[in-house]
């Protein structure tokens, strides 16, 4: 497979002031070292509890959110990519700097902004309430110069239809439409300006059941028309195994967990992993599985524990735990966990 993008030690944290006169600045380490690639094509999930980092992943990825450090490369020719992987660090991120999201600025960045586009998980915040349908869509395609007048009117038009909706919803306000068309405003959006990767944030979590099952089949019949890539996150894991290929497991910061969906579910080996999928409800009333419940809240990002930022909740944990921080090693093919348990 052809990757769309190689992420290479991402990190996001944030700062803070604390205490009672705000003197004291904290770091919040969102996302701190993620490595990965998205292919061509793919619907990459990620899941993970709330506040594990994945929509600041997310957004930071496509440089919503500007990067405390780290390397994005999109659309890099493969010849590239594998020149990278034996070289120092010294040189090569010259080498790469055109393709390096994260170093973007100004027209190259507003460029970006066409390729990589976002849909949030509500859209009554993420529609501006003042703006008529028409011009919510038809705005990303006035940005970025790609059509005005009767050309612009032709593609909202064009649009509307794809996402199951007429002419007759261009004139008016987001209020006067439901949950689900709203939702179906924000997917048009994010697509008329035909990206290549488009980030789901939980896009069908503000929906109900029925809506969602339409919107996870706009998404798919989107990525087989127009060969979008996906990076879709949500923490409802029976959507994300239903729409993605491939998922990747995020806990405080960082990615634990990734392989193809259908091994992940059927062979989770991160003792995270497991404790999260044993509460996905089994539908057949016949088969039992225990459920694993977990001790203690997620520990905070600004001071996460040392050695695997797990230990404390972890039944397994070991005193090597404590001290050394486990990486990503491939345990099966494509399967790859982050654990002492596994040599990690
Ligand atoms: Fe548990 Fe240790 Fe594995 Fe972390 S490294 S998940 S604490 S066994």
């Amino acid at each position: 497979m052809e990757p769309l993008i190689k992420v290479y030690g991402l990190k996001k944290y944030f700062n803070m002031s604390e205490g009672i006169f705000k003197k004291r600045i904290v770091e919040i380490r969102a996302v701190d070292g993620i490595d990965l690639t998205i292919n061509r094509g793919e619907v990459f999930g990620m899941v993970g509890e709330s506040g594990c980092g994945k929509t600041t992943f997310g957004k930071t990825l496509i440089r919503l959110l500007d990067p405390t450090s780290g390397h994005v490369l999109f659309e890099a020719p493969m010849d590239l990519i594998e020149r990278l992987e034996g070289m120092d660090d010294g040189g090569k991120w010259e080498l790469v700097k055109e393709y390096d999201v994260a170093r973007f600025k100004g027209k190259q960045l507003k460029a970006l902004r066409r390729k990589m586009q976002i849909v949030y998980q509500d859209p009554r915040t993420s529609l501006n309430p003042r703006m008529l349908i028409k011009d919510i869509i038809g705005e990303p395609l006035k940005v970025q110069g790609l059509a005005k007048g009767e050309e612009l009117r032709r593609r909202v038009v064009d649009m509307l239809y794809k996402i199951g909706l007429t002419e007759k919803h261009m004139y008016r306000y987001p209020h006067e439409l439901s949950g689900g068309q709203r939702q179906r405003v924000a997917i048009a959006r994010a697509l008329i300006t035909e990206p290549e990767f488009v980030v789901l944030d939980e896009p069908t979590s503000a929906v109900d059941v029925s809506v969602r099952a339409q919107l996870l089949k706009l998404f798919k019949d989107f990525q087989s028309k127009l060969g979008l890539t996906y990076l879709f996150i949500s923490h409802d894991l029976s959507v994300v195994e239903a729409l993605s290929d491939r998922v990747a497991v995020m806990y405080l910061g960082k990615v634990v967990e990734l392989a193809q969906t259908y091994e992940l579910f059927k062979n989770p080996m991160h003792p995270y992993t497991k404790a999260l999928f044993s509460a996905i409800p089994i539908p057949d009333p016949t088969v039992k599985r225990e459920r694993i419940i977990l001790k203690g809240e997620v520990p905070s990002p600004v001071n996460p524990p040392s050695g695997c930022r797990f230990h404390p909740r972890c039944p397994h944990a070991k005193e090597i735990c404590k001290e050394k921080e486990p990486h990503l090693l491939e345990v099966r093919p494509g399967h790859f966990v982050a654990c002492h348990l596994y040599g990690g």
